[in-house]
């Protein structure tokens, strides 16, 4: 039987459901229906005028999903096939993670239509500042702070700072409009990086908590972009040895390991992991099952589903991506041993570092990277420990864990504002 895979706000809405229904008897009875929905949901219809000299049509959207904590936040999805159900689930997402990691912001997120692999640069460029134009109203230190997300990087966050300033008549903005934008523009050093390095110390955590080696652990990560490759490379640093990777055109895999930045410098050359040398080619689908220590699932959604959990072989699931299990499988992989560090705790290392910038350039300071990696290490061990300590007091998933936590947070903050009696 074929199952349908469920859609990011599917599964964010059942995750909700389960951290409710723990949390039963200790917050109103009413937070359910209030969690699920957003405070704002934009559509945008867009028609930049493109390099071929023609108008062409792209939707966008914005979605606030809580703003109980501080002002939204959450990146910029560009795919061709982003929804405004999804960006809404990966909102509801960026809540709990915030709330979670400890950083005084709600959950927002924003998606745009199209192709980021088949844009000219310069057309990326215009389709980045057409979206600020018309979406300006919703973006600010106080009501939405957007971020790179898939398809989206500091470049294009440096144009949205400039769209905004110029919008504004100001050679700078005063407070954070955006984070992960260019060192030079007032972003952190290190903040590319955050989220894989964040993932690399949340699998140190759980190997030594699991009673397992770091050294010598093999490691499959599925795409290799921003998040996968800084964690494989952190990782390496362990002595974790990478045996396989996988991005949109294709996987390699070595049993005794692929050489982490050789494989860098292929991608950055080709584009892609596909063809490099010291690795043998592997269908995607097909890498996700092969025996390993680690699995960083670090690019789309619902990627571990009910058809494929049974047949994964891993001792342990680090979500680098945002929803790439599928409630269904977290209860197969939960029943066959498997733990999963949960996306919103194991990814939260960007935001976290966003939350450094956020402070940086509102106080008007400098950090180093150094002092940026210090920070995030820490913040990220204390959070792993604290899930880890409520999973087995309750003994429930890292996953129910971490969303407890996540929910619990952001309803008690709802009842400091008098939102909920
Ligand atoms: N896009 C990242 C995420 O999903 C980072 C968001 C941010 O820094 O605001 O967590």
């Amino acid at each position: 039987m074929t199952h349908a895979r469920p859609t990011i706000l599917q599964n964010s809405l059942t995750n909700l459901e389960r951290a409710t229904f723990l949390i039963d008897g200790e917050v109103p009875a009413e937070i359910s229906d209030k969690l699920r929905q957003p405070v704002e949901r934009i559509e945008l219809s867009i028609d930049p005028q493109l390099s071929d000299g023609r108008r062409h049509g792209y939707c966008a959207f914005v979605v606030r999903h809580s703003t109980a904590l501080g002002p939204s936040k959450g990146g910029i999805r560009m795919t061709p096939s982003v929804s405004l159900d999804d960006v809404s689930g990966l909102a509801m997402e960026m809540t709990w993670k915030c709330a979670l990691i400890g950083v005084p912001f709600g959950g927002g997120k924003s998606g745009i239509v199209a192709d980021s692999e088949q844009l000219n640069p310069l057309d990326k460029e215009t389709l980045i500042r057409d979206f600020t134009r018309h979406a300006i109203r919703h973006i600010g230190p106080q009501t939405y702070v957007p971020a790179p997300d898939m398809g989206t990087n500091e470049r294009d966050m440096g144009y949205l700072k400039d769209t905004l300033s110029s919008a504004l008549g100001q050679a700078t903005t005063q407070g954070c409009y955006v984070t992960g934008k260019p060192v030079i523009l007032g972003g952190i050093p290190g903040r590319r990086e955050a989220t894989g390095r964040g993932v690399a110390a949340c699998v140190v955590e759980a190997l030594k908590r699991l009673g397992r080696k770091v050294e010598g652990a093999t490691a499959i990560v599925q795409g290799f972009g921003n998040v996968g490759s800084v964690a494989a490379k952190a990782l390496a640093e362990y002595g974790v040895r990478l045996i396989g990777a996988s991005d949109l055109h294709g996987a390699v895999y070595h049993e005794k390991g692929l050489q982490v930045a050789a494989l860098e410098d292929h991608v950055n050359h080709t584009g892609t992991v596909k063809g490099f040398p010291s690795g043998m080619a592997i269908d995607p689908a097909e890498l996700l099952t092969v025996p390993c220590d680690i699995l960083a699932p670090s690019a789309a959604a619902s990627q571990i589903t009910a058809e494929n959990a049974a047949k994964i072989s891993a001792g342990l699931v680090a979500e680098g991506a945002n929803s790439p299990t599928t409630p269904e499988a977290d209860d197969i992989l939960a029943s066959r041993g498997i733990t999963v560090i949960p996306d919103i705790l194991c990814n939260a290392g960007g935001v976290y570092v966003s939350y450094l910038e956020f402070t940086q350039e509102t106080q008007q300071e400098q950090m180093s990277e150094q002092e940026v990696n210090d920070r995030l290490q820490r913040r990220m061990t204390e959070k792993f420990n604290e899930v880890w300590r409520l999973s087995e007091e309750r003994k429930i998933s890292l996953r129910d864990a971490a969303m407890y936590l996540g929910v619990k947070t952001v309803c008690t903050a709802l009842i400091a504002r008098g939102r909920l009696s």
